[in-house]
């Protein structure tokens, strides 16, 4: 059992993708705790299947950046989407260097596959399974850091803060069953999306927005916390929990979705909400609970080589595509939302930053492109480390401490409560936000 220290550098809540390209471009020098609620692989950036999107050449900057303001429904902001654009071919050669392997053409170039609201295929894939092979590869790079501690079953209750500056975290140690009160320099949440607060999504049931309550507690700026991304397309059953995700890239290559007649009623490859409500109203028109997708249109060589997981969990449920239509229903899927971070993952809170889904930096707008995620949170969080090293300085130790012992220590006297009081507060949140501002 591992026992933490009082006084950390920086403290990461999260270790997906977000979190651990954090503390892989963290200083040397500095001691780094990684932490995150369950196991390492109980995180979305694992789940992640479609691939990541990457500018293929000089002239696709134009229409990358159209089809995500596109997506995005023009609310996007500009400075952010050029930055990641901008910033993903050398992204993409950091995690080739890290070990990450992306499917090639013969001739050893990158292989680029579609998906929907793209005009043209630019996004990198490893098999169907692209988010389990980044994020062992990062965490394998990060384990081999001296000076990074990642430590699973710790799960962020609080901030500390005074003065609209935080200085470090109060957690709970699920095996030890230990209540901490960290220092720390700097704290990054990467704590993830809010998939866990819905009964259908394709999010792990754990991520449930535990960082935009403290935001919201502690008035850390939160942005569009009704932007919820629906995804089209997720295994139907009538079973409870999480929901499988059948990938975008299954339409980019040419699967069809079709009714109860078995007829084609939309364009595949709309971008995900107008889709979605192609779907929604057809299975309203229909009567039924799902709609059919059938993969066969795709070659079978195809199938077998890029989405192998998805064909056997089809399997596992009774369903061979290479003989058969499986039923889909949209559910929850993204957050596009979330705590208010520059270019360079800064909250309005000193000393705290914001990265990867849990932040919103303005770069989705209002519906997310597809594979811009795992991108996003990357560019972000290795931008954010770079902000932490350029602009570095220590707590003032006296005002920590006031902080620290300004906590009403009664509110973690029972942590599983009080995370149920901010799923519903994010609840109560997204339903306000939803009545001031509808989405379109
Ligand atoms: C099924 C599925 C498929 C997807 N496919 C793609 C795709 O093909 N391409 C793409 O670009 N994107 C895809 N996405 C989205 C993408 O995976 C995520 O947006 C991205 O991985 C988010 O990374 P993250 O590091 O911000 O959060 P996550 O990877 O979700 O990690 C969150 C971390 O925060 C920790 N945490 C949360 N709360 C606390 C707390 N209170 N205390 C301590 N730790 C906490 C969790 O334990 C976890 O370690 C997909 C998502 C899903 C669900």
């Amino acid at each position: 059992m591992i026992e933490l220290e009082k006084y950390y550098d920086v403290v990461i809540v999260g270790a997906g993708v977000a979190g651990l390209n954090c503390a892989l471009n963290l200083p040397r020098d500095k001691k780094i705790l990684v932490i995150c609620k369950d196991t390492p692989d109980k995180s979305d950036s694992y789940l992640a299947q479609g691939g990541i999107c990457r500018l293929v050449d000089d002239a696709d900057y134009e229409g990358y950046f159209r089809d995500t303001m596109r997506a995005g429904h023009y609310e996007n902001d500009p400075a952010t989407v050029e930055c990641m654009i901008r910033n993903s071919q050398e992204l993409i050669d950091d995690l080739i260097a890290c070990g990450v392997r992306f499917a090639r053409n013969a001739d050893g170039s990158l292989a680029y596959t579609r998906e929907g609201g793209h005009s043209r295929p630019r996004i990198c894939f490893h098999e169907d399974c692209t988010g389990r092979e980044i994020t062992t590869r990062l965490m394998r790079k990060v384990r081999s850091l001296p000076n990074v501690l990642v430590v699973p079953y710790v799960t962020v209750a609080d901030i500390m803060c005074r003065g609209n500056e935080c200085f470090g975290v109060v957690a709970k140690d699920s095996k030890n069953g230990k209540l901490y009160r960290l220092y720390a320099d700097y704290t990054v949440f990467a704590s993830g999306g809010l998939g866990g607060v819905f009964e259908n999504s394709t999010n792990f049931r754990i991520l449930t927005g535990d960082a935009l309550a403290i935001c919201l507690d502690h008035g850390v700026a939160v942005d569009h916390i009704n932007y919820i991304q629906i995804h089209p397309t997720t295994l139907y059953t009538r079973e409870r929990g999480r929901r499988f995700l059948i990938s975008e890239s299954v339409r980019g290559e040419g699967a069809v979705l079709l009714d109860k007649n078995f007829r084609r009623f939309c364009d595949e490859l709309q971008p995900r909400d107008v889709v979605t409500k192609n779907i929604l109203a057809q299975m309203k028109k229909d009567g039924t609970e799902h709609v059919w997708l059938d993969m066969r249109p795709i070659p079978r060589e195809e199938v077998i080589s890029h989405f192998p997981s998805i064909v056997q969990r089809c399997l596992d449920e009774g369903f061979d595509v290479f003989r058969e239509c499986i039923p889909v229903v949209p559910a929850q899927h993204y957050f596009m939302g979330g705590i208010r971070s520059d270019l360079e993952g800064r909250t309005t809170m000193k000393r705290l930053y914001a990265v990867g889904e849990t932040c919103c930096n303005g770069v989705h707008g209002a519906n997310r492109l597809a594979s811009n995620s795992l991108l996003e949170s990357l560019i972000f969080a290795k931008r954010a480390a770079k902000d932490v090293a350029a602009n570095y300085s220590r707590i003032d130790l006296n005002a920590a401490r006031a902080a620290e012992e300004a906590l009403d220590l009664e509110k973690y006297s029972n942590v599983p409560a009080l995370l149920r009081s901010y799923k519903n507060k994010v609840l109560e949140a997204i339903k306000e936000a939803e009545n001031e501002q509808p989405r379109n």
